[in-house]
C-alpha cells in the first residue's frame, strides 16, 4: 500500500497499490481533490486545479463566433 501526504491537511492518504500518475483522487480527510505525481521514487500529492471552469468573473456578453 502507498501512501503519500494531502498537502492541504498534511494526513497520510492511502493511494492504492499501484498509484496511476496524474490521476486525481479526493483526500478522504478534507474532500480536496488532490492529483498524484511522482518525485523520484516517492509519491507526492498536489492540488488539482480544473481548468476552464472559470470565467464567470468575465461577465459581458457571450461572444460566440458560431453562426
Ligand atoms: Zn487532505
Amino acid at each position: 500500500m502507498v501512501n503519500a501526504r494531502c498537502p492541504v491537511c498534511d494526513e497520510q492518504v492511502d493511494i492504492g497499490n499501484k498509484p496511476q500518475l496524474e490521476t486525481t483522487i479526493d483526500c478522504p480527510y478534507c474532500g480536496t481533490t488532490l492529483i498524484i505525481r511522482s518525485t523520484g521514487r516517492k509519491w507526492s500529492l498536489e492540488i488539482y486545479e480544473e481548468e476552464g471552469e472559470e470565467g464567470e468573473w468575465e461577465g459581458g456578453e457571450e461572444e460566440e463566433d458560431l453562426f
